[in-house]
């Protein structure tokens, strides 16, 4: 049995990220406090041991729960705030049956849990400004009734372009907030997580 397409997707996205730390680090150490990389590092740790704890073979929505769950109990602000967002992922492929249709619907559930829940609105510069343009590419790719693969593409593209509009955006929220006119120029480290997020989902999809 192959692994599904969240098992893939997490595993590259935690092999991504192994290549990226260094920046993803040097990024909140620049505009924030600088334990973003330990943070993530830590939360894709323990969802790791959680999936590696599922029955075989897992579904989808049993693999993003595993990995909520490991996010939700990191520090910081980005572990929480990331596994809610992933729970809505695990809850929406538990309620669609296709998936491009589960994709947009949790993603989109998820940016409305970590906006209720860590009051950010686009331009603030958190992760929020990539997760929201990846919202829009999927529903748009879904009333344009494209693949999932093509979905996953369009919501890498837009979530990168996000996460490079946040070096224009000066910190409202998070402890980036402290630094101000320091930020200036540097990529929010939250989004550029995001869209290293959904490119490791396009490769997945892809492959
Ligand atoms: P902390 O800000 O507590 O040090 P982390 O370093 O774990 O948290 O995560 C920092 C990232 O979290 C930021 O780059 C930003 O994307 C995101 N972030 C911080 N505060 C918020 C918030 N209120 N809403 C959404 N995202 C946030
Ligand atoms: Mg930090």
């Amino acid at each position: 049995m192959p692994d599904s397409l969240a098992r893939r997707w997490m595993d590259g996205f935690a092999a991504d990220f192994a290549l990226e730390k260094e920046r993803l680090g040097a990024l909140d150490r620049a505009a924030g406090d600088g334990d973003f990389a330990v943070n993530l590092a830590q939360a894709l740790k323990r969802a790791a041991v959680g999936l590696q704890a599922l029955p075989e073979p897992a579904t989808d929505a049993q693999t993003w729960m595993a990995a909520a769950n490991g996010f939700l109990h990191t520090g910081g602000t980005s572990g929480p705030l990331l596994g809610m967002w992933l729970r809505e992922l695990a809850k929406a492929w538990a309620s669609h049956d296709a998936p491009l249709a589960a994709l947009a619907a949790g993603v989109a559930a998820g940016t409305t849990a970590v906006q209720r829940l860590g009051g950010a609105q686009a331009g603030d510069r958190t992760m929020v400004d990539a997760m929201l343009p990846a919202v829009q590419a999927l529903e748009q790719a879904l009333r344009d009734g494209a693949a999932l693969a093509q979905g996953l593409e369009r919501a890498a593209r837009a979530a990168t372009e996000g996460a490079q509009a946040t070096t224009r955006m000066a910190a409202a929220l998070g402890r980036a907030s402290y630094v101000g006119e320091a930020a200036a120029g540097i990529e929010d480290p939250g989004a550029a997580a995001i869209a290293l997020f959904f490119r490791a989902g396009a490769r997945a999809c892809a492959a």
